[in-house]
């Protein structure tokens, strides 16, 4: 469970990108927020793993403030997948995935069967990618990477920024599709961050509407729909 209580950030140069953001998002939905550029979101997503501090207000994981959380726990629980893929260009696809179960010193064996795992979980054959470079795939393969990266420990909890955003709307269905498919069976607790109306309903357990750093609605694709 994540839980915003009274969020507030302010950048040095005194700007509020979130101002006063309440939202709880229980255990094993997928929470879609969405909203304008600039609006906060990707404000919002950096604070719940302390890429950025919070100004005021906390950010309870699990009843816990994330600040309280070490930086080894946080990473152990959260997963990270953004738009720009931000895969590492000097190492192989299997070295991308294996970063955070280093990080965390699972053994190398285990890391193994855990990279083949996770290309299989999103549809690449890892007898063909595993030593491939992020540049020797396409797009739309390395949005995968980066889906099976950001699973790479079996965190509870994801924060995918527009994950599916580079690429084409086919490819970006088919993603969709699939990243369903994985969480009926992996059950974890998600923050999805997209632009796309369509998008959002598919995805979304709820939808969180932000504006100027603060929720204007919060509710099921359904009410949301039929209260627009
Ligand atoms: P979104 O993800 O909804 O597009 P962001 O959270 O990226 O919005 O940004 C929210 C607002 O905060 C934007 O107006 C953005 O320009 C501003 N912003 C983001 N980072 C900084 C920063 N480091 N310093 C000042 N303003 C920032
Ligand atoms: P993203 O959408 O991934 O947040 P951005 O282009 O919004 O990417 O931001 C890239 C970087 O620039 C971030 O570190 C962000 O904090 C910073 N940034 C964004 N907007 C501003 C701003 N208005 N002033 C200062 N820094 C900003």
């Amino acid at each position: 469970m994540i839980e915003f209580k009274n969020v507030v950030k302010q950048y040095p140069n005194g700007f509020r990108a979130v101002d006063d953001l309440n939202l709880l998002v229980p255990e094993g939905e997928i929470c879609v927020l969405i909203g304008p550029s600039g609006c906060g979101k990707t404000t919002s997503m950096r604070m719940i793993n302390r890429l950025i501090s919070i100004t005021s207000g906390e950010i309870l994981i699990d009843g816990q403030p994330n600040t309280e959380l070490p930086a080894e726990e946080l990473r152990r629980q959260i997963g990270y997948a953004i738009q720009q893929i931000g895969l590492l260009p000097h190492m192989t696809i299997a070295d991308n995935i294996a970063l955070v179960p280093r990080l965390l010193h699972w053994d190398e064996n285990r890391i193994r069967r855990r990279v083949d795992e996770l290309l299989e979980l999103v549809g690449l054959d890892p007898d063909i990618s595993r030593d491939k470079y992020p540049r020797q795939l396409s797009g739309g393969q390395q949005q995968r990477v980066g889906v099976a990266r950001a699973l790479g420990a079996d965190p509870p909890i994801m924060l995918m920024d527009e994950p599916f955003g580079a690429v084409d709307p086919i490819t970006r269905e088919v993603l969709q599709a699939e990243f369903l498919q994985i969480q009926e069976r992996v059950g974890k607790t998600i923050i999805f961050v997209t632009h796309d109306i369509d998008e959002a309903i598919k995805m979304g357990d709820r939808i969180a509407i932000m504006r100027d750093g603060h929720l204007v609605q919060y509710d099921t694709p359904d009410t949301i729909l039929a209260h627009p």
